[in-house]
């Protein structure tokens, strides 16, 4: 479907309106930020990696009952997806200590949880994503308590749902972080992307790191990780759009 104006040009997407006012078209960039914008840089073929692979995994909750924005690839890096109102919450789902949970709470990273840890942040870039609860959450109208208490079960079914997709390609699902948005109807979708952008993936084996970490932390082979991540679960040629 062809794109018309660009509606919203974000940090490693830009969304592009449709002549189906229902539908978006998302294009995926290789830019690469960290550290609320701070640092930036580029991890080349990222985009087409991330489409592909968000697509993938967006396909597969589908089949398995989660409501989410996709519709179709349009080519290596671009996709069309349902038009949402993105509700302004981080949900992110922890299953081992890492990142900002290691530091804020000063734990190893590595430490495996008896229990997936649900977090919200609120997503507003100038207060830098500040942790919040539902009652937070609430009383500053993001969404109702039933709505939260949906988005909480559905965080926790993705978690299960990706964590075996991923054991079974010897990639170890750390945490990763979810957006949903709703319909004009209210009906709530998983939106955004799902990829090593917003997740962290380690080797089973070795505890490699194949996600953005490596650029974050300048651990180096960035585009490396996301090509093995790629071609672990789609195989050499990235075949989500086949499905
Ligand atoms: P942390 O809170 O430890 O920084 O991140 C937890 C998980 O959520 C990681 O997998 C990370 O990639 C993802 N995440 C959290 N905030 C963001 C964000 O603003 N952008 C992206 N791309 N991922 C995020």
């Amino acid at each position: 479907m062809e794109k018309t104006q660009q509606l919203y040009e974000g940090k490693a997407k830009r969304v592009f309106a449709t002549k189906e006012p229902d539908y978006v078209s998302v294009s995926y960039k290789d830019d690469a930020t960290a550290f609320d914008g701070k640092k930036k840089g580029s991890i080349a073929g990222k985009g087409a990696v991330n489409n592909k692979m968000s697509n993938f995994f967006m396909q597969a909750l589908e089949r398995n009952g989660i409501p989410t924005h996709f519709v179709q690839q349009l080519n290596d890096r671009e996709s069309l997806v349902k038009k949402v109102g993105i509700i302004p919450l981080e949900v992110i789902v922890r299953n081992i200590a890492a990142g900002h949970f290691s530091s804020r709470y000063g734990v190893e990273e590595g430490l495996v949880f008896d229990e997936p840890i649900v977090e919200f942040s609120y997503k507003n870039d100038e207060l830098h994503d500040p942790l919040l609860n539902d009652d937070h959450a609430v009383a500053l109208k993001i969404a109702t308590r039933e709505e939260i208490a949906q988005i909480r079960s559905s965080a926790l079914q993705i978690n299960t749902i990706l964590k075996e997709m991923l054991l079974a390609v010897g990639v170890t699902l750390v945490d990763f972080k979810l957006e949903f948005g709703r319909l004009p109807g209210g009906e709530i979708l998983l939106a955004d992307e799902i990829s090593p952008d917003t997740c962290r993936f380690w080797d089973t084996a070795t505890g490699k790191k194949l996600d953005k970490d490596r650029f974050r932390r300048d651990l180096g082979g960035a585009e490396d990780a996301y090509l093995e991540m790629e071609r672990r679960l789609l195989g050499d040629h990235g075949s989500a759009a086949e499905e």
